[in-house]
C-alpha cells in the first residue's frame, strides 16, 4: 500500500533519507519541507521528493509518516506545532536528532492523549557537509540507526519504521533514550569537546612556539579531526544533554589530575600503567572493527616512493568500496604507513588486506 511520507528539513540527513526511502519504496509519495529555496529546488530536481513546501504546517495533515530532520531545538519547536495541527489518525512521527531524551520528552508531553505514534531516531552517520546538495543514498550504509521508543510507541511502530527505512541499509537498533544520551556523551559528545579544546590550546601555543604548528602530525591529526565539525550542531547537542556531558567532563578532570600527580611524584609504574591499560583496553574494544560513530575502516600500506605504486594498489582494489585515500607526507613513528586507505565496511577492509598482501611485498597494517 502506498504511503505519504513527510520529510521535514531537506538537509544532509533529511535529503539522504528521502533518497534511501525512494530506493525501496518508489511508489511512496515523499513530501518535503525546507525553509530555504535552494535545498527545496535540488530535492525536487533530483527526484528525492515529489512535492515541496516552505510552509511546514501545510503538508503535515497529508502524511502517514512524518520525519523531523532538523536541528534539535527546531525539532522540539515543530513537535509543539504538530500537536496543534489536525493530523491523520495514528500518524507516525519520528526524528533524527543526535540527542534523544529532550526530544522524546517533548513528544510525550505534547502528543499525550492524541492519536499519534512517536519513536525517536538517530542515524549514526553523517559528515561535516550540509544541505540537500550533499545528499548521499549510501550515507547510512552499515551505520547504526538507533530507535528510542517512547510511551507513544505502539507494537507496530518499530517494524513500520524499519520497513520504511530498509533502503538505507543501516543496522537498526533500539535503546532507551536516556541510555542513548549517556553512551553518546561518552563516545561522541565528550570526544568532540576534547578535540576542540586540544585544537584551541595548540593554536594558542603555536602563537609563541611557531614550530608547534609545523610538527603537529599523525597523532595530533587523529586526535583533532573532529574539531572541524559543524559548530551549530555541536552547540545544540551539548545544550540538550547538559548534565550527562558535565558529568563526563568532571570525571575526566579527575583523570588529568591523577596523571599530573603521578608525573609530579615521578611515579614510573603509575605512568606506565596509565598507558598500558589504555593500550590493552583499546585493543580489547577492537575499535577499527566497529560500525559506530564516524566509523571508518583504515588500512595503512608502506609503499616505496616509486612511480605508479599507488595506481597499482588502486587497480588491485578495483570493485572495493573505498571511501577515502590519504598519502601521509611525513614518515613518522606515529604513522603506520604512507598510504592510508579507508573503507566503508569490515568486509572490504579484509578483502583489501588480503589482495594487497597476496600481490605485493608491502607491509599492510590495520588500525
Ligand atoms: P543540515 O544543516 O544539513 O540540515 C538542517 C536542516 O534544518 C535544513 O533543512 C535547514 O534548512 C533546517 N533548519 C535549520 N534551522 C531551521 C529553523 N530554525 N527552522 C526551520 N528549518 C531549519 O543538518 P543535518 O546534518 O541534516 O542535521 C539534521 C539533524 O540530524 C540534526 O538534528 C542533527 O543533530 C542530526 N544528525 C546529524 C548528523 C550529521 O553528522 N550531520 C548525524 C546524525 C544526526
Amino acid at each position: 500500500m502506498s504511503k505519504t511520507i513527510y520529510i521535514v528539513g531537506l538537509g544532509l540527513i533529511g535529503a539522504s533519507m528521502a533518497l534511501g526511502i525512494k530506493r525501496d519504496h518508489p511508489d511512496y509519495e515523499i513530501l518535503g519541507y525546507n525553509r530555504s529555496k535552494p535545498s527545496r529546488d535540488i530535492a525536487l530536481e533530483r527526484g528525492m521528493i515529489d512535492r515541496a513546501t516552505d510552509d511546514f504546517a501545510s503538508f503535515a495533515p497529508l502524511a502517514d509518516i512524518i520525519i523531523l530532520t532538523l536541528p534539535i531545538k527546531q525539532t522540539i519547536a515543530f513537535i509543539q506545532e504538530l500537536a496543534s495541527l489536525g493530523l491523520k489518525e495514528g500518524v507516525l512521527i519520528s526524528d533524527a536528532g543526535s540527542t534523544k531524551s529532550a526530544i522524546v520528552n517533548a513528544a510525550e508531553e505534547n502528543f499525550v492523549g492524541k492519536s499519534v505514534r512517536f519513536i525517536g531516531g538517530h542515524p549514526m552517520a553523517g559528515s561535516h557537509k550540509t544541505g540537500a546538495a550533499s545528499a548521499d543514498v549510501n550515507l547510512f550504509e552499515n551505520a547504526y540507526y538507533i530507535f528510542t521508543p517512547s510511551s507513544l510507541t505502539t507494537s507496530d511502530t518499530l517494524e513500520e519504521m524499519k520497513s520504511l527505512l530498509s533502503g538505507l541499509h543501516a543496522c537498526f537498533i533500539e535503546i532507551d533514550a536516556e541510555e542513548h544520551d549517556k553512551v553518546t556523551s561518552q563516545v561522541s559528545h565528550f570526544p568532540h569537546i576534547l578535540a576542540s579544546g586540544l585544537m584551541e590550546q595548540t593554536a594558542l601555543y603555536a602563537r609563541e612556539h611557531e614550530l608547534a604548528g609545523r610538527f603537529a602530525a599523525g597523532g595530533f591529526r587523529d586526535m583533532t579531526r573532529i574539531a572541524e565539525s559543524e559548530p551549530g550542531m555541536w552547540t545544540s547537542i551539548l545544550l540538550s544533554n547538559r548534565e550527562t556531558i558535565i558529568e563526563r567532563i568532571e570525571d575526566f578532570k579527575g583523570r588529568l589530575d591523577e596523571i599530573s600527580q603521578a608525573i609530579r611524584d615521578e611515579d614510573e609504574s603509575q605512568i606506565w600503567n596509565f598507558f598500558n591499560q589504555a593500550r590493552e583496553q583499546r585493543q580489547a574494544m577492537e575499535i577499527h572493527k566497529r560500525g559506530g560513530v564516524d566509523s571508518s575502516y583504515d588500512l595503512f600500506v608502506d609503499i616505496p616512493d616509486e612511480e605508479d605504486v599507488i595506481l597499482r594498489i588502486l587497480e588491485l582494489l578495483r570493485g572495493t568500496s573505498l571511501v577515502n585515500i590519504h598519502i601521509n607526507e611525513e614518515n613518522r613513528e606515529d604513522i603506520h604507513g604512507i598510504l592510508q586507505i579507508s573503507f566503508k565496511n569490515a568486509q572490504d577492509l579484509e578483502r583489501a588486506e588480503h589482495v594487497i598482501t597476496e600481490n605485493t611485498d608491502y607491509t599492510v597494517v590495520i588500525k
